[in-house]
């Protein structure tokens, strides 16, 4: 991503939030540049000292900011992340002038079966939110998000609300990799890794094929998986990798 800053001039935009989540997981709110446009489900390129990488954003194009949810991954490994990390509101990163990516909502699809890990909710959000803002009606979405440990859900109580408040169309479903870890002693809902409930929850909701599209975000691994299980079903499946495994 590097060796095309020359040709591409970059803006600069100024932290202006920063929310904590848990010791490695953070949202970031960028200010949105003059014409900077994207569609839900896109994402944006950042930089700090010229190393650049992909979010996806989890904000609606009506909002007014960029807001990012991010995990670091420490230093060795994680180059950007331990950057971003350190910054706070004020600070800048720069941002490439066009929104990418064709991980977008397909409205021809009636229903949607979002799978997501930890950060990999991030599109979902910003579908649902731009769904609901348009006043849309007619699709359906049925979201499982899967998580080692409960505080890393950190969107769940927006789509608690939202599942609650538009019953018949949003179905949220998380679920733990982890049960008896401490941290989730208080745990009652889904347990297992979310690509293990899949099947479940495709029969539970009753979709099918004919009308469903899956998508899948984040875990390269999990990714891989639902495909084996519901690409044999005929189901239509997009993905968006994070990152690939080694
Ligand atoms: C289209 C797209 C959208 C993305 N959206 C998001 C997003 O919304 N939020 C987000 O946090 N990241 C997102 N990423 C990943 C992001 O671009 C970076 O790769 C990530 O933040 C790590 O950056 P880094 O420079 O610290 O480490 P890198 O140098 O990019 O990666 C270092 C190593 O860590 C692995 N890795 C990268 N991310 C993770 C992870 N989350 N967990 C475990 N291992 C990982 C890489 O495969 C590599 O081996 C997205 C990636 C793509 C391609």
């Amino acid at each position: 991503m590097n060796n095309n800053n020359r040709k591409i001039k970059l803006d600069k935009v100024s932290i202006v939030d920063r929310k904590d989540h848990t010791s490695d997981l953070w949202s970031l709110f960028l200010e949105k540049p003059n014409n900077f446009t994207f569609k839900p489900g896109q994402y944006c390129t950042i930089g700090v000292d010229g190393i650049e990488r992909a979010y996806s954003i989890v904000s609606a194009p009506h909002e007014d900011k960029i807001e990012l949810f991010i995990e670091l991954v420490p230093f060795p490994d994680g180059i950007l992340t331990p950057k971003l990390y350190d910054l706070n509101v004020g600070d800048q990163v720069t941002i490439r002038p066009r929104a990418k990516g064709l991980f977008t909502f397909k409205e021809e699809f009636t229903n949607h079966l979002l799978i997501a890990t930890v950060t990999g909710i991030v599109p979902y959000i910003s579908y649902i939110r731009d769904y609901i803002y348009r006043s849309c009606l007619g699709n359906k979405f049925f979201i499982l998000l899967g998580a080692s440990y409960i505080d890393e859900f950190v969107y769940d109580s927006e789509l608690i609300d939202l599942s609650t408040s538009y019953s018949d169309f949003i179905k949220f479903i998380p679920t733990i990799s982890r049960p008896n870890e401490p941290e989730n002693i208080k745990w009652s809902g889904e347990i297992g890794r979310v690509n293990q409930i899949v099947e479940k929850y495709v029969n539970l909701f009753d979709i099918s094929s004919d009308d469903t599209l899956v998508s899948a975000c984040g875990h390269p691994g999990m990714i891989e998986n639902v495909k084996e299980i519901l690409g044999d079903k005929g189901f239509s499946i997009e993905e968006e990798r994070y990152w690939k495994e080694d």
